[in-house]
């Protein structure tokens, strides 16, 4: 078996003693800076009894207090920043759907650093030096585009700044500049797939192997989906912005099961979402990541929201990092229906798993008669309608197959659904981030809210 090619080897494939007192000895540096920088970390650990001191070993962590996305949102923009402006190279931030945008902040080194996890993901991957890169993450506050491409300029490849948008330019390029590796979410490389097809062009005028794909939650049958219909191996990357950005974590092309955590930067836990209490090695909960090196905006403890797991068994790759397993769910995605939980990505594994499906759906939830009513709009294949020859809701046949799906839905999920069959690009396909959700209750709610806003208030 050929030696793997790992990007910083002597990092990659520490022993776990030497990488655990690496650990120690950077948490400790960070946890005394907090305290000396941020009021607010400061505050959280005098009212938890805690201090610099409280840490002997790593597993003193589970004393100190969490971070949330509420932190960063209550102490907009700059609350919770290490440095002062003045050494803030770099800004990114969150699209603030759900009200102020989370911000963050990037010195010189924070810079080189998210660099470095990124080329080392990319080799991971199996990309290399001198690889033609087609980078469709979005550019802009969004720190998918950006992180990728400096690692991947570090890294020594040809970066190809296509951000989102625009698939059929994109297409060209690809044919025309020879990209070997795609970056881009699990959805828009979907999407590539699927208009490539319908332009009737054949996927041997493009040269992609590999696709390093991220910034959504994607399940196993979506993969088979893309490297199905791409011809490509499809590998899955992790991060987030409120930890760097993309790079926290990447699958190896060797294992192609769980993503090498570059633990000497980012120090994982898993906790129960419920009591916070940390969980042993291999149980399923919450990600949380504490920053080891971050100058501008460390956090403490940060709480992703993102069930996973994690695994310190061997991997083929010789790599000796923990893995996190793929991103299960997200307990921000979660869908309360007629009182049941659910996750989008369930149901997509329950979609994907049908062959007279095809990958592109959405799910409406609304709310009559004071009941929620999820309504599953999933399309159906080019082959079925040309096979049935129509494409008629009503007919039995796809009375049928909503039949099926819905009694799929129930004795997998426990959900009651309103299954619709869409015809062929009905379903607005994704242009970055794809739309799974369309919550027409949240819609509503926000409308008043904004509404009452803007009534104006009488002074007299
Ligand atoms: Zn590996």
């Amino acid at each position: 078996m050929s030696k793997t090619f790992m990007w910083n080897e002597k990092c990659e494939r520490m022993s776990r003693s030497e990488l655990e007192n690496l650990q120690l000895g950077r948490l400790k540096t960070l946890i005394e800076s907090l305290y000396k920088k941020v009021p607010f970390y400061k505050e959280r650990m005098d009212k938890a009894g805690v201090s610099a001191s409280s840490l002997k070993t790593l597993a003193d962590l589970k004393f100190f207090p969490f971070t949330k996305k509420t932190d960063l949102r209550e102490n907009y923009p700059f609350g919770l920043f290490s440095e002062p402006l003045s050494n803030v190279t770099r800004l990114h931030a969150s699209s603030g759907t759900k009200g102020k945008p989370t911000v963050v902040g990037y010195t010189k080194n924070d810079i080189d650093m998210w660099s470095e996890v990124c080329a080392r993901s990319l080799c991971a991957a199996g990309a290399r030096p001198g690889d033609i890169l087609h980078n469709s993450y979005g550019y802009g506050l969004f720190t998918g585009g950006m992180g990728m491409h400096y690692g991947a300029e570090k890294f020594g490849a040809t970066v190809v700044p296509a951000s989102g948008g625009r698939t059929q330019q994109q297409i060209l390029l690809l044919q025309d500049f020879g990209a070997r590796i795609l970056c881009s979410t699990p959805s828009y490389a979907l999407n590539i797939a699927y208009t490539m097809e319908e332009l009737g062009i054949k996927r041997d005028t493009i040269k992609l192997e590999r696709g390093i794909f991220g910034a959504e939650p994607w399940t196993e049958e979506l993969r088979s989906q893309i490297e199905d219909k791409l011809k490509i191996e499809a590998l899955d990357i992790y991060g987030l912005s409120e930890i760097v950005g993309p790079g926290v974590s990447m699958e190896c092309a060797e294992g192609r099961n769980g993503l090498h955590i570059w633990e000497d930067h980012f120090l994982p836990e898993i906790i129960d979402p419920v009591t916070g209490d940390v969980l042993p090695i291999g149980e399923e909960g919450e990600l949380v990541f504490t920053t080891l090196t971050k100058e501008a905006i460390p956090v403490l403890r940060y709480r992703t929201g993102d069930i996973s797991r994690l695994s310190l068994e061997t991997c083929a790759c010789g790599r000796t990092t923990a893995r996190m397993q793929r991103v299960r769910a997200r307990l921000d995605d979660m869908l309360i229906i007629r009182g049941v939980n659910v996750y989008p990505s369930e149901i997509e594994k329950v979609l994907l798993a049908l062959e007279e499906l095809s990958p592109h759906y959405q799910l409406v939830i609304d709310r009559r008669k004071a009941l929620d009513v999820l309504s599953v709009q999933v399309e159906v294949t080019d082959e079925l309608t040309k096979q049935w020859g129509h494409f008629d809701n009503d007919c039995v046949e796809f009375s049928n197959l909503s039949t099926h799906i819905q009694t799929l839905l129930k004795d997998n999920l426990g959900i009651t659904a309103d299954v619709q069959l869409m015809k062929p690009k009905a379903v607005p396909r994704s242009e970055g981030k794809a739309v799974r959700v369309v919550d027409k209750r949240k819609e509503d709610k926000s409308q008043a809210e904004s509404a009452a806003v803007k009534t104006p208030v009488s002074k007299h």
